[in-house]
């Protein structure tokens, strides 16, 4: 008998469980269930458009699609839809792979004026997110302050200065792209609370910065350290010192070399955000690292700026039926295992860290536990309906469910759109749009 499976979440966690399922020993129909019509989470949604080496993995995650024992089933939302309380009556194990889909939130005074933004959002909304294609962040503006030192942070500030040239090969939204390519922004202020050698960056990202068509990346070289600790992990060491090199060279750059300047401005913690309704500066204080953290120094400075990203790190949201932990930000799990049948892979199980090759191995424990856990119950004849279940049950709702060969046509259709153009593709970035591509 064959072992049932829902996994709920299309992303990296979810594609990589789903192949280590149907690779793993067991005998095994995985079921993807995915809110959105379109599949493949953070690499659609929340990868950079210019960073198109990255996405490529979404041609792995095809092949896994279309194994005869996985089936995709997107545009249907889990407790809207169908419960999860449903899909465990339904299928042997629920795996829940729905990432961290929110901003951490900023909560220093100001922080909900116009303007201010969080970086799922506008990520989302570069990204062409149909749940951000109305943010429509004023970019009518000469600065913008984004706060946090990871790689979120460095793709927030290297998409506000890109030209449409420098973007060829990119899938940024259409909408997006035409509003950068117009801001009259100049300079980004990219702020960390702590120091260089504490910052997130990983180095190609940082390289990427000095390697722009129409920006100059600028440090402060009284900012910089002269040397790394030698007490450090040597791989966070060689990180460390090969991210100073590069900073190093942007202290020694040409202001005026290019059009714009992203500057980098380390020990500086937000305290403010300052303005009427909408942000015109950002309040600092400014701060020392003592022991790995910043310590106030009671000096403030202000940075202007129309726009202010805080790019301070991601959360899981939590899922009705399921446990949370709402200060950890994740699902309470034992190394992926949640309750009986049910389980976590990916941001929701261990918070919204790591590279997308991360969630690998996250999926392929989970799929062992999964085998362990069923194959005497699956043998025995014990084996729940799974999709012959669901099915109907989307049916007599009236859901309409997008299946793989339906996200093939949507895909077909932002390819032909973007024919000419030298891009990928042009996303549709509503739920009506994709839709409509299967009633024609
Ligand atoms: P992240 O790497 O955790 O960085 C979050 C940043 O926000 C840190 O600099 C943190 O400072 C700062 N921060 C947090 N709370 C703050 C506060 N209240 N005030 C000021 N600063 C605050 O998170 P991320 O950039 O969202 O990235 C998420 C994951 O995706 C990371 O693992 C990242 O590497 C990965 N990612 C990778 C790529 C890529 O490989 N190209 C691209 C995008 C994302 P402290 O360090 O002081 O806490």
């Amino acid at each position: 008998m064959t072992i049932t499976v829902a996994i709920i979440g299309s992303g990296p966690a979810g594609f990589y469980t789903a192949d280590a399922l149907v690779n793993g020993g067991c005998d095994v129909q995985v079921d993807i269930i995915e809110r959105l019509p379109t599949p493949y989470g953070l690499i659609r949604g929340g990868v950079a458009p210019d960073h198109q080496t990255t996405k490529k993995v979404a041609r792995k995650y095809e092949q896994t699609a279309l194994f005869e024992q996985v089936r995709y089933f997107g545009n249907v939302e889990v407790n809207k839809d169908v419960s999860l309380a449903e899909l465990r009556e339904m299928y042997d194990a629920v795996v829940l792979a729905v990432g961290a889909p929110s901003d951490r939130k900023l909560t220093i005074p100001g922080a909900d004026k116009a303007g201010v933004h969080g970086s799922a959002a506008f990520v989302g909304w570069y990204n062409g997110h149909p749940d951000f294609r109305d943010l429509e962040p004023d970019l009518n503006i000469r600065a913008a302050v984004v706060i946090g030192n990871g790689n979120v942070a460095l793709d927030c500030a290297r998409v506000l200065v890109r030209s449409r040239e420098g973007m060829a090969g990119a899938d940024i939204a259409a909408h997006a792209m035409a509003m950068i390519e117009t801001a009259p922004l100049t300079d980004v202020y990219l702020t960390g609370r702590r120091g260089p050698l504490d910052a997130k960056f990983t180095n190609v990202e940082l390289r990427e910065l000095g390697e722009l068509e129409r920006a100059v990346p600028l440090a402060r070289a009284e900012q910089l350290p002269d040397s790394v600790p030698d007490d450090m992990d040597p791989r966070d060491k060689r990180l460390a010192e090969r991210n100073l090199a590069n900073l190093r060279d942007y202290a020694t750059n040409d202001p005026d070399a290019k059009p714009k300047r992203i500057h980098f401005e380390f020990f500086a913690q937000p305290v403010a955000i300052l303005g009427d309704d909408r942000v015109e500066a950002v309040s600092f204080e400014r701060t020392r690292v003592v022991d790995g953290r910043a310590e106030g120094t009671g000096e403030l400075f202000e940075i202007p700026c129309g726009l202010v990203i805080a790019a301070i790190g991601y959360r899981s949201d939590p899922i009705e039926g399921a446990p949370f932990d709402d200060k950890a930000g994740i699902i309470p799990n034992r190394d992926g295992r949640v309750d009986d049948g049910l389980y976590a892979v990916g941001w929701i199980k261990r918070g919204p860290t790591g590279v997308i090759s991360s969630n690998r191995p996250d999926g392929v424990t989970v799929a062992e536990y999964i085998c362990q856990d069923f194959k005497a119950i699956a043998e025995n004849g014990g084996g729940k309906p799974g999709r012959a279940a669901l099915a109907p049950v989307l049916e007599e709702r009236g859901v309409r469910v997008v299946n793989f060969d339906d996200w093939k046509k949507i895909e077909a259709a932002e390819v032909a759109r973007a024919e000419g153009s030298g891009n990928p593709r042009e996303k549709f970035v509503t739920v009506p749009e994709m839709l409509k591509v299967l009633d024609a």
